[in-house]
């Protein structure tokens, strides 16, 4: 190669990163580094709260910063013995969130009124609003611990969603 080609193509190069720097330092672009976050949300799939569950990621400041899985259930499908595929599921995307995001909390937001705690646990379990808690608090302990057994270092939430969209912490 010519040194006067050499010169061309570094200019080029050169001119290639100046015009890309801004739109990367904007977030235009993909960053070079891996992202970072710091949290992932479980949740359940049900599309009556999904934009209460998001009102209440953002008024935590958590906006843009949590993988979120979705799991009917919750906690509960992500323990439950009769869908052993959901389980790996939770398990999976757990451990990539670690490995590609270093999280280092779970929150878990169960809700009332779900229907797969009718479906898996039983419609009895919905008989009272302290039974529902209960059994909300029975599942999410299941998850908490099982957590705590793979990976230590995770800060894990257990919390429970009324239809109204209040959070209250159980399990
Ligand atoms: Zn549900």
């Amino acid at each position: 190669m010519h040194a006067c080609c050499q010169h061309l193509l570094s200019r080029r190069a050169l001119l290639r990163w100046t015009t890309l720097a801004p739109a990367v330092s904007l977030g235009l672009m993909p960053r070079a580094h891996a992202a970072t976050t710091e949290a992932l949300l479980l949740s359940c799939m049900d599309f009556r709260l999904m934009d209460d569950i998001e009102r209440y990621m953002h008024a935590r400041g958590l906006r843009e910063k949590y993988d979120h899985i979705v799991l009917a259930g919750a906690s509960l499908g992500a323990v439950t013995d009769r869908f052993p595929a959901w389980n790996k599921t939770f398990w999976d995307h757990l451990g990539l969130a670690i490995q590609l995001h270093q999280i280092e909390r779970v929150i878990v937001i169960d809700h009332r009124d779900c229907g797969a705690y009718r479906m898996i646990v039983g419609e009895a379990h919905a008989s009272s609003r302290a039974s529902e808690t209960a059994a909300h608090g029975v599942q999410l302990r299941r998850l908490r611990e099982a957590i705590g057994e793979r990976h230590r270092h995770l800060a894990v939430e257990t919390l429970l969603m009324s239809l109204d969209g209040s959070i209250e912490v159980v399990g």
